[in-house]
């Protein structure tokens, strides 16, 4: 009756590789530890995960004088996620001009996370 309480707090599947291994964050006291992984990569990422977690995030930006008014870009880094909504706000906020070259660098340093919002395809002008 005196085993300290464990409960899981959450549930990480680990994109690392194909095998997509299931990792538990499980509470033990004041720590977190964690199950399932089968490999270091797969603690390092569930770690990243659940303590600071990431993503590349993708949307479009608007151009002015483009063939298409509007132009798919992407984070060249995962940004952290609780930064994606005052990114996407940043991106709403900018206009770009054509001609674009995939992977052109259209906002540098985005919210000094040292991720660029770069193009994800070429666009002409019109
Ligand atoms: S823990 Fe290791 S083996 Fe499992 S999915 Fe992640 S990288 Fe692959």
């Amino acid at each position: 009756m005196s085993e300290s309480s464990a409960s899981v707090v959450k549930v990480i599947r680990c994109i690392v590789c194909p095998t997509g291994c299931q990792i538990q964050a499980i509470s033990k006291g004041s720590d977190i530890v964690f199950e399932g992984y089968t490999c270091k990569r797969g603690l390092e990422y569930a770690e990243q995960e659940y303590y600071e977690p990431k993503r590349i995030l993708t949307t479009t930006i608007r151009v002015e004088n483009g063939f298409l008014p509007l132009l798919p870009v992407r984070t060249d880094k995962p940004i952290l996620k609780e930064k994606l909504d005052e990114a996407l706000s940043e991106i709403a906020k900018t206009v770009v001009s054509a001609p674009i070259v995939m992977g052109d660098i259209l906002i540098e340093n985005i919210l000094g996370l040292e991720s660029n919002v770069i193009a994800s395809r070429n666009l002409t002008q019109k």
